[in-house]
């Protein structure tokens, strides 16, 4: 069994439920679990002793898009490609990738995967939870191969081509998705558990207007069965709420969750930004954690502002929806896009925002053995290089994390005992040829003439 040692000058501690750093610390990995928390020198195979690293539990990325957001990389920001400033989910996103999962080879989508993990990784995640298209099963192949910690979360619909309409009403075919739930149970079967455990398949029916009341039902069902988080789309902009409420006697997406038995702890909803106060108080009694992922939004002039979710009681994680999977980054945006939104300069502190990425990411999850660093937990750690003159000088480590540190400061990131990356590089293989094979491939989706058209409008 391998044991690793790695030191730092500041090692992030959850004890009781109260955050706090312990200064000058090692932290001890014997295989695949952390040993000891220790302020003496252990003895060990392999020992990082560096001071100026800040220590954390592995950092949890808990809504991303590996696949989906590439095809849109560079060409949707600044408000290209987008309609009187709308959504581009229904009329980009989703159509492109389910084009570009048909026009590429399995070897050209694992290649899109293998750059997205690198990036995750990079990025400084131990974990992430992934929706993505069935049709892009290699997800899976390249989280086992690379080594992340991957709640892989194949979607489901009542029908695989849901497109929105001129006035943005999201229409399909009917409601069975029984196809869906067919491919969902295979992958399953196949890869929950697979590498040790660190992979899951999560139970993803796709969004509150791509799936109808019966197909919600059964979705819950059989992933309460098995034990599975669920996860989905809700609120993510008016014309979903005009939507639902239109097709649902008057309820808002979370009422229609509501109604189905969906709102519950095992639930992580993703953006909510349409969500009224209302169906943020019923969130919050139900228990629901809130995946927010501010920078996406601010893309395309809209607030998901994390201290809502938070100030509402819910409990709120931070994910990068695959728009730049730099998670440090993102949380430096949670904290200034709460504070201009909410006009406030106390909300959305450090040490929230290092929660929502370690044990509050962890407990939405239902999993006490990750987000922390004490003996017996699971051996996923990331630690940040605090000692760059970028950073320099700090009074406070967590507060220098949030407000100053960013992708370029990840020096360690350990998945399972095993190190991913080290001095900011992937440790698995040539990260130049991993991101060539892997733009080459989105390249082939963005000479398609309907990606040229719609990135031309
Ligand atoms: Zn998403």
């Amino acid at each position: 069994m391998t044991t690793r040692a790695v030191f730092g000058s500041y090692v992030l501690q959850h004890g009781d439920g109260v955050q706090s750093v312990l200064r000058d610390h090692w932290v001890l990995i014997e295989g695949s679990r952390i040993a000891a928390v220790t302020p003496s020198r252990p003895t060990a195979d392999e020992v990082h002793d560096r001071p100026g690293r800040f220590v954390l539990p592995g950092l949890m990325n808990l809504h991303n898009h590996c696949f989906s957001e590439q095809v849109a990389r560079t060409h949707t920001e600044d408000g290209n490609g987008r309609k009187n400033n709308k959504s581009i989910v229904y009329t980009i996103l989703m159509p492109l990738s389910r084009r570009g999962i048909e026009i590429l080879s399995r070897e050209e989508r694992m290649a899109i995967a293998r750059l997205g993990i690198l990036q995750l990784l990079k990025g400084g995640a131990t974990t992430v939870m992934e929706p993505f298209r069935a049709g892009i099963p290699e997800m899976f192949d390249a989280a086992a191969e690379m080594g992340i910690r991957f709640y892989g979360a194949p979607y489901l619909f009542s029908t695989s081509n849901a497109q929105a309409g001129t006035d943005g009403v999201v229409r399909y075919a009917g409601d069975d998705g029984a196809a869906d739930l067919a491919i969902w149970k295979a992958l399953h079967a196949k890869w929950h558990g697979h590498s040790d455990g660190r992979l899951q398949v999560t139970m993803s029916p796709h969004a509150t207007d791509t799936c109808g009341p019966d197909f919600l039902r059964e979705c819950a069902a059989i992933a309460r069965a098995l034990g599975v988080p669920i996860t989905t789309h809700v609120a993510q902009g008016q014309d979903e709420v005009a939507t639902i409420k239109a097709r649902y006697q008057g309820r808002t997406p979370a009422e229609y969750l509501d109604w189905l038995g969906l709102l519950a702890p095992d639930l992580l909803a993703a953006h909510c930004i349409a969500s009224s106060d209302d169906d943020l108080a019923l969130m919050a009694a139900r228990g629901v954690t809130v995946l927010n992922c501010p920078r996406v939004f601010a893309r395309g002039g809209s607030t998901a502002a994390f201290s809502r979710f938070a100030g509402a009681g819910i409990r709120t994680v931070i994910g990068t929806d695959g728009y730049n999977l730099d998670l440090l980054g993102e949380m430096n945006a949670a904290s200034l896009i709460s504070k201009i939104s909410s006009g406030r300069a106390d909300v959305a502190d450090s040490p929230a925002l290092i929660d929502a990425v370690t044990a509050s990411a962890a407990a939405a999850i239902g999993r006490p053995d990750l987000g922390r660093l004490a003996p017996g937990a699971t051996a996923d750690i990331t630690v940040v290089d605090m000692s760059d003159p970028m950073l320099q000088p700090i009074h406070d480590p967590r507060r220098g994390l949030i407000a100053l540190a960013n992708r370029a400061n990840i020096d360690l990131v350990i998945v399972d005992g095993d190190l991913r990356v080290a001095g900011g590089r992937y440790q698995g293989a040539d990260e130049a040829a991993i991101a060539a094979k892997g733009a080459a491939a989105v390249h082939k989706i963005w000479d398609l003439p309907e990606a040229r058209a719609a990135f031309a409008s």
